[in-house]
């Protein structure tokens, strides 16, 4: 599938970091960025899984 937009963003392995879609709780092994860490290993802001990832497109409801 052809899912091509501009170009392609350099994935990040995270898998050292043992982070997990704040979601579904599921591993995440790679995101499009390098997330910051707090100095407990903890990400200082939820990171998510490919299916979880925010939508840029529109600006929903935000649940915290
Ligand atoms: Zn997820």
């Amino acid at each position: 599938m052809a899912f091509q937009m501009g170009a392609p963003r350099p994935m990040v392995d995270v898998r050292a970091l043992n982070l997990t879609c704040a979601t579904c709780g599921r591993p995440i092994e790679e995101l499009p960025f390098q997330p910051a860490m707090n100095d407990d290993g903890t990400p200082q802001r939820p990171v998510y899984c490919r299916e979880h990832k925010p939508q840029r497109k529109s600006f929903g409801p935000r649940r915290y």
